[in-house]
């Protein structure tokens, strides 16, 4: 097969551009370094963050992969770019906590770090212009967003990835707090783990010391934070 090649952006995320390639099965995803947060009201670069994203990324995938959890990475085309499977993505993004912070901490105020006895998994509705609000299943369901049996998978394959990665990071040295991830359909219906998976979209604290070392470090000024993304990446590499 000859590698697909792009043809045109057709989204710029905050994150990423987004490209139509010659395959119309497949999307290149292209790493940027620029970082937003609070809903974009912040804004900066972080030095080498889409290589480092890409290379994370591409790595956990290929690894979730090999355990049997399929998603959406094909291949790495280069530093910042990287070839995924094109699906109709699920407007709902999942979020899993095994440790209490962020805005779960804040809405209901709840101790930075508090333990629990089994993981969160919380929904939000994927839109810029409203914030990715809070929802339920029932909001899913009622506006159409997902049905009842998709919530179902896509709550099976966030489980199974946090079995992986929770044990994977631990292994390492790295407590993985919380993370968001999102799904799509493939033509023939089948949900798909798509999207990313790295230091912008994970917590991820030293076990022994309890530094953050994920996008944190920028949303709070805490500085050394493109060191938080390389020191995941040499991490993961081991
Ligand atoms: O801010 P909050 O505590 O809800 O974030 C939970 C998890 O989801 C964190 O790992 C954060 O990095 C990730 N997240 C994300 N994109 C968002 C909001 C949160 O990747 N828009």
């Amino acid at each position: 097969m000859t590698t697909p090649t792009k043809t045109e952006m057709i989204a710029e995320g905050k994150a990423k551009k987004i490209y139509a390639t010659t395959d119309p099965t497949k999307l290149i995803f292209h790493f940027k370094d620029d970082a937003t947060a609070f809903n974009a009201q912040k804004k900066g670069t972080i030095e080498s963050k889409g290589m480092l994203n890409q290379r994370i990324s591409a790595r956990l995938f290929t690894m979730l992969k090999a355990k049997g959890i399929d998603n959406h990475y094909v291949a790495t085309l280069s530093d910042r770019e990287m070839l995924v499977e094109r699906l109709e993505i699920i407007p709902v993004e999942t979020i899993l906590r095994n440790l209490i912070t962020g805005s779960c901490g804040k809405r209901l105020a709840r101790p930075e770090g508090e333990e629990i006895p089994h993981p969160i998994i919380e929904f939000s509705y994927k839109s810029d212009a409203l914030g990715d609000p809070l929802i339920n299943d029932d909001h899913a369901i009622a506006f159409g967003w997902a049905t009842a049996a998709e919530l179902a998978e896509i709550r099976k394959q966030t489980y199974a990835v946090n079995n992986f990665l929770k044990a994977f990071m631990a292994e390492r040295g790295i407590l993985l707090v919380d993370f968001k991830l999102e799904f799509g359909r493939t033509p023939e219906g089948r949900v798909l783990l798509a999207d990313e998976i790295c230091p912008d979209t994970c917590r991820f604290w030293d076990a022994a010391t309890k530094k953050k070392l994920d996008k944190d470090r920028f949303r709070q000024d805490l500085g050394e934070v493109s060191e938080a993304y390389v020191e995941i990446d040499r991490r993961t590499a081991m």
